[in-house]
């Protein structure tokens, strides 16, 4: 097979699980990035099996994380997707298995927040940059929104996956500071203007996952014990998806 494909062995190994280990069942699959098929001489669509974080192409800098070749946009306008990928990939490395379940979390959050056309300043002008028009055009789980939305997706991403800031914002000893210090981190992060002054309205996608976090913790502690004073500092193990 090393021969037929032209790559080497380890190569070979990386992208088929299957070798590696036969017992593997499921790994991700998409199709190659059409510039780097390009290079090997192969100009007809290539499925491979590809790392769970992998939108960008950075080598060509164009996002792979679609299901076709239409979806596979040139992003190299805006700097940032690539600087995002870096992380991503990063956080994976450092987390495997975790980094993705948490990925998928602040996914849901930010796909909400699209829904709800909020905090769409960075998403707006992403779109416009890449794609020049009115983003309503696109649907709301959309590869262009996918796109858009990728910087704000690994930063809370990093924030939700920090044991140090999740306990900010889910913990059995919460207090207001606690949470005013979580939201502004994640303003900060993702240059949006969330928690300001305090203020946090109850129905944004982040509060309402925060909230349930933190009600099925109390809920569970309590179920536990309900003679001793909720003092436990701990992480949630038991996270909801969001509604
Ligand atoms: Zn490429």
């Amino acid at each position: 097979m090393s021969i037929a494909t032209g790559l080497p062995d380890h190569a070979l190994s990386y992208r088929l699980p299957e070798l590696r280990s036969p017992s593997f069942i499921e790994f991700p699959t998409g199709p190659a990035c059409r510039f780097c098929a390009a290079r090997r001489g192969i100009v007809e669509p290539v499925t491979i099996y590809r790392d769970s974080y992998a939108k960008l192409c950075l080598r060509h800098r164009v996002w792979v994380g679609g299901d076709n070749l239409d979806t596979q946009v040139d992003v190299s306008a805006l700097p940032e997707l690539t600087n995002a990928q870096r992380r991503h990939r990063n956080l994976v490395r450092h987390r495997p298995g975790y980094a993705e379940f948490v990925y998928t979390t602040a996914e849901r959050i930010v796909s909400g927040w699209t829904a709800r056309r909020l905090w769409g300043e960075s998403r707006d002008r992403r779109l416009f940059t890449l794609f020049g028009d009115e983003p309503a055009r696109f649907p709301r789980d959309s590869t262009e929104f996918n796109i858009a939305n990728y910087p704000e997706i690994v930063s809370l991403t990093s924030i939700l996956i920090s044991y140090h800031w999740i306990t900010k914002a889910v913990s059995p000893e919460r207090t207001p500071e606690d949470l005013r210090q979580f939201y502004a981190e994640v303003r900060h992060r993702l240059g949006i203007d969330i928690g300001r002054d305090g203020f946090v309205d109850q129905h944004d996608p982040l509060t309402v996952w925060v909230e349930k976090q933190q009600h099925n913790l109390e809920r569970n502690h309590y179920q536990r014990d309900h003679t001793q004073p909720l003092r436990q500092r701990t992480t949630p193990t038991t996270w909801q998806e969001v509604g």
